[in-house]
C-alpha cells in the first residue's frame, strides 16, 4: 500500500458507486441515521464496516487503543452522547480483538509513558477479575481472557452513563460485547447479559 495510490482507490470507489447508482453520493450527502454505535479498537487489522459487512451510513464508529470506554474520556462519552441523544442508535457495540497489544501492553510491567493512564484502565479490569485470570496457566489464552473481560466492562462503563440510562428508560438500546478473532477472521458475539449486568449494578450506578 503506497500513500499516493489511494487518491486512484478513491477515484475508482466513487466510479465504482456511481455505476451502480448515480444518486449515491447525492442520497449519502442527506445525513445519517445509523442503528449502531461501533466502538471497537484502532488496531489497523480491525476495521469496522469492513468486518461487519455494513456500508457508509450504517454505522457510527469511535476507536481508540483496546476499545476503551472510560467514564472521563471527553471523546468516547460525546461519541455515546451524540449516537445515544441525538442519532438515537438502537444498538451499541463494544468490539475487542485478540492479540490486541493494547491488552497485552497492560499486561506488562512497562513504564509506557503517556499511555499509562490509558492502560491502567485496563489494568483495573485485571484487578476486578484477578482471581479467574490467575488461574489460567497458559499466558496466550490469560490474555485473550482479558480481551473479553475488557470489553465486558468497558459495556458496563457505557451502562454506567447517564445517557444510554435516559435512552433505555425511554427506548430499547441493547449494548452487546463482541470480540474479533484476528486468527479466523470471525466476530464472536460474547452474549453478556447487559439487562442483569444493568440490574445489579443500578443501586450503585443509577443516575437517571
Ligand atoms: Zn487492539
Amino acid at each position: 500500500m503506497k500513500l499516493r495510490n489511494i487518491f486512484e482507490n478513491n477515484q475508482k470507489w466513487v466510479e465504482e458507486k456511481l455505476s451502480i447508482d448515480a444518486d449515491y453520493f447525492k442520497n449519502l450527502s442527506k445525513g445519517q441515521s445509523p442503528e449502531i454505535l461501533y466502538i471497537g479498537c484502532s488496531d489497523s487489522r480491525v476495521t469496522a464496516e469492513e468486518l461487519m459487512g455494513v456500508n457508509p451510513g450504517d454505522a457510527f464508529v469511535h476507536r481508540n487503543i483496546a476499545n476503551m470506554v472510560p467514564n472521563t474520556d471527553l471523546s468516547a462519552m460525546s461519541v455515546i452522547d451524540y449516537a445515544v441523544t441525538h442519532l438515537k442508535v438502537k444498538h451499541i457495540v463494544v468490539c475487542g480483538h485478540y492479540f490486541c497489544g493494547g491488552v497485552k501492553a497492560a499486561m506488562q510491567s512497562q513504564d509506557l509513558g503517556i499511555l499509562n493512564p490509558w492502560l491502567r484502565n485496563i489494568r483495573d479490569v485485571y484487578r476486578l477479575h484477578k482471581e479467574e485470570l490467575n488461574a489460567i496457566e497458559n499466558e496466550e489464552e490469560r490474555y485473550n481472557r482479558l480481551v473479553e473481560l475488557n470489553v465486558q466492562e468497558q459495556c458496563v462503563n457505557v451502562i454506567k452513563t447517564s445517557q444510554y440510562q435516559k435512552a433505555f428508560a425511554e427506548r430499547e438500546v441493547i449494548v452487546h460485547g463482541w470480540v474479533f478473532d484476528i486468527h479466523s477472521g470471525k466476530l464472536i458475539d460474547l452474549k453478556i447479559d447487559f439487562e442483569n449486568i444493568l440490574k445489579n449494578i443500578q443501586e450503585i450506578y443509577k443516575i437517571c
